[in-house]
Order: structure tokens, then C-alpha cells, then sequence
């Protein structure tokens, strides 16, 4: 894998953190798995990874945010992923 960046080859395991926005509300999802360019830090995030993320972020928001809310005071949201 190359990174898109600065177009080195080395990656190591780490992870990440994502936000996702929705309205004034903001979810931050952290400790996401991903492989992470040695030289630059640039994180990049499985396919897999990514569908669950986005499905813990749907989940999250449809639970905890209602519409109103995430149109009022902006509000921020942190959850793991785990
Ligand atoms: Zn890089």
C-alpha cells in the first residue's frame, strides 16, 4: 500500500478518529483501526471499517441526536469504536 500523500510505502497499525457532522451536532468517533503512513501519519481506514463506522455513526446519531437537537446548540458527541 502506498500513501496518497507523500507517496511512501511503510504503514503501521494504529487508528483513528472520525467526525461525522450532522446539523450543529457532531459525533467524534475514536480508537478506529487503521493503517497509518510511517512517514506523514496519514491514517487510512479499511473498507470494512468504514461501513461499520458508518453504521455505529447512524446508529449513534439516530439514538442519541434528535433532529431538533441537532439543529439547536451545537453538541458533541465521542464514541468508541470497539
Ligand atoms: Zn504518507
Amino acid at each position: 500500500m502506498k500513501c496518497l500523500i507523500c507517496k511512501h510505502t511503510r504503514m503501521n497499525d494504529g487508528t483513528t478518529i472520525l467526525p461525522i457532522e450532522r446539523g450543529n451536532a457532531i459525533l467524534l468517533i475514536t480508537d478506529i483501526p487503521a493503517q497509518v503512513c510511517a512517514n506523514c501519519g496519514e491514517p487510512y481506514i479499511a473498507e470494512d471499517t468504514a461501513r461499520d463506522v458508518q453504521e455505529l455513526a447512524n446508529e449513534t446519531l439516530a439514538g442519541e441526536i434528535s433532529y431538533a437537537e441537532a439543529r439547536g446548540e451545537r453538541k458533541i458527541l465521542v464514541t468508541a469504536f470497539a
